[in-house]
């Protein structure tokens, strides 16, 4: 067995390219290919895998990875067909993302945070579920009495918090020990498989604090702000609110 390929998205969400070698590539229905070191996140927790090109270092030639997944514990690129046969075990190459789609998708994913910290802290409401495109995404909640004029109050709110350049922070803590905090309660870390003995967290300084494995932003001032562009009943006590960066595609 070999260790698995060395996952940047985790501890550096900002690192766009790095030079890698091939280990294993699989040509089936689809063009698969692992990485001794990526860059690309494999997509989970409502934040859509990256997309990027990677470049072989001998010849110039490129491949685009139209997506990545992960299985057994690596990280799995996907390769257009289009782009032919693939590269061999050995290859080295130059890894790199599409960096103003996923910079996009950092900003909303703590954008969605945000918007959770706020919705728990000032009205105790649970979170079910989310999902997320680049620039825009949605939350579910347990939320009986949401109505239009709260749904005002949090965007206010929610753009307050950002514009408070709060720090965010990624730490990984031993499982025992994240579940001795009870605001990861509320994010449901007991549904966790038994397995996982170290649990990530994304913490919004002073806001929110919730087991995550995506990549974010390293401030909220690089957010910017947000624009409810949407709620609705999902039932009696389930509601949806739909968010969108006021400036989905800043610069990075
Ligand atoms: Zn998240």
């Amino acid at each position: 067995m070999t260790q698995t390929g060395e996952q940047l998205c985790y501890t550096d969400a900002y690192a766009r390219s790095v030079g890698a070698t091939v280990r294993h590539v699989e040509s089936g229905e689809a063009t698969l290919v692992v990485l001794d070191r990526t860059v690309f996140y494999p997509g989970g927790g409502g934040q859509p895998s990256d997309r990027g090109l990677i470049l072989r270092a001998s010849d110039g030639r490129t491949w685009t990875v139209v997506g990545a997944r992960k299985a057994g514990g690596e990280i799995v690129h996907e390769l257009d067909p289009a782009d032919g046969d693939p590269p061999h075990v050995g290859d080295e190459l130059q890894v790199d993302l599409e960096w103003a789609r996923r910079l996009a998708l950092m900003r909303t994913h703590t954008a969605l945070h945000a918007l959770c910290g706020v919705v728990w802290r000032d009205y105790g409401a649970l979170v079910t579920g989310g999902n997320m495109e680049p620039g825009a995404g949605r939350m579910d909640f347990e939320f009986e009495t949401m109505s239009g004029d709260l749904v005002d109050a949090i965007e206010a709110t929610v753009n307050a918090e950002l514009a408070a350049e709060r720090d965010v922070r990624v730490n990984v803590l031993p499982r025992d020990e994240a579940f001795a905090i009870p605001d990861l309660i509320r994010t449901k870390i007991n549904l966790l498989p038994p397995g996982i003995a170290e649990i990530r967290t994304i913490e919004i300084v002073g806001l929110d604090l919730q087991a995550d494995g995506g990549t974010h932003v390293a401030n909220t001032r690089e957010v910017g702000g947000i624009r409810v562009i949407g709620y609705e009943s999902k039932g009696r006590i389930n509601k949806r609110i739909r968010i969108q960066l006021v400036d989905p595609l800043v610069a990075g």
